[in-house]
């Protein structure tokens, strides 16, 4: 299992990439699918302007930024109140007071989580069955949206990638920030920073071009950023990488080139800053900080802080499985999507 530098998949990389291609075509979202969350929005908005009439109802998340795969069928929801004061005390009162207008609203399953960190109503649609996450003022959450948005519709590749990616973590377990592994917006940071650091890029820093044409600022967090996204058309071309390859560089870098000790991958700059630039050092309560990935806006906020010296040690090993699975088979698609079992 160990590491061989230089050493390159045995798979025919052409037949693997025409399969992963067909993988990435069978995850898209299907349209009645679409259709249900749609209804389920409606359904939702019609209910929470009847309490808050000046209330604006933002969808985030997945469903927003194309990178949703199919029959994963959750929506993340945002209640935007504007006049809300910003401490998470009202946030937690609000959720509760959602909690007891979905239930009298029909919904199914209600779970208010009022003293998460980002507090949150859980439930389901009635008759509809789509599962929704609602969350209150979470204005980042729809800045970030955006920013993936915007990133996916510079080169289709990152769709693919993320797709690939969110597929295998699902399948091997590793996609769980409540329990210690990394969650789905962590894993599309990781996609967009490799396509940042291929030669030539695939993708941009669109933070780091100046000056900026999108201009949002939440909080003490300046969220501006070139979102001229005309202007980037082509952008990737001149790299010529498939899926194929792009997957095997993410499975490679993650198991055997990351520097776990010293590195933070960085979006917002498009390259690496060091443990001690963010002094993210040492443990603080929870936060462990053993694998450091920057949110591009909350730059205080460590997407890793939730992996553990346990979780970080299943995390490096499914990396290695990963990267060994498509090393050594000839045929290696099956193995890497594997279920996992205990
Ligand atoms: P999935 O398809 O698996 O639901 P997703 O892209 O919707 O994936 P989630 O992890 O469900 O990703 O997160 C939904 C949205 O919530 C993200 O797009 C992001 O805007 C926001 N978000 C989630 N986790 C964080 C976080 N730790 N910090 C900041 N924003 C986050
Ligand atoms: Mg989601």
């Amino acid at each position: 299992k160990a590491y061989v530098p230089g050493a390159e998949p045995k798979a025919d990389m052409g037949h693997l990439n025409k399969e992963l291609m067909e993988l990435v075509n069978s995850l898209r979202p299907k349209s009645d699918e679409r259709q249900r969350q749609s209804e389920a929005l409606e359904a939702l908005r019609t209910a929470l302007t009847t309490r808050w009439p000046d209330c604006k109802v933002h969808l985030f998340g997945s469903t927003a930024n194309q990178l949703s795969i199919c029959n994963n069928n959750d929506i993340d929801v945002c209640l935007e109140l504007p006049d809300l004061p910003s401490d998470s005390n009202t946030k937690g009162d609000i959720v509760e007071e959602l909690g007891t207008l979905l239930t009298e609203a029909g919904m199914q399953n209600v779970l208010p989580l009022p003293k998460a960190r980002v507090p949150v109503v859980k439930f389901v649609v009635g008759d509809n069955g789509t599962k929704v996450d609602i969350t209150v003022n979470n204005i980042l959450a729809i800045v970030n949206t955006k920013l993936l948005a915007d990133y996916v519709s510079i080169d289709e590749r990152l769709l693919q990638l993320c797709y690939v990616i969110k597929h295998w973590a699902k399948r091997r377990q590793v996609n769980d920030s409540y329990r210690g592994t990394l969650s789905s917006y962590c894993y599309v940071l990781m996609c967009i920073h490799l396509l940042q650091q291929r030669q030539p890029p695939i993708l941009p820093c669109l933070q780091a071009i100046k000056p900026p044409t999108h201009f949002r600022t939440v909080g003490q967090w300046v969220c501006d950023y070139y979102d001229d996204l005309e202007a980037l058309k082509g952008f990737g071309e001149p790299n010529k990488e498939t899926l194929a390859e792009l997957v095997w560089a993410f499975f490679e870098y993650w198991a055997w080139k990351h520097d776990y000790n010293n590195a933070v991958i960085s979006v917002r700059t498009g390259g690496f800053l060091t443990k001690s630039q963010k002094e993210w050092t040492r443990r603080v309560g929870n936060e462990r900080h053993l694998v450091c990935i920057e949110d591009p806006f909350e730059l205080t906020h460590d997407l890793g802080r939730t992996v553990d010296r346990q979780t970080n040690g299943v995390l490096h090993k499914e990396f290695e499985r990963a990267a060994c699975v498509l090393r050594d088979h000839d045929n290696p698609l099956e193995k890497l999507m594997e279920p996992y079992r205990a």
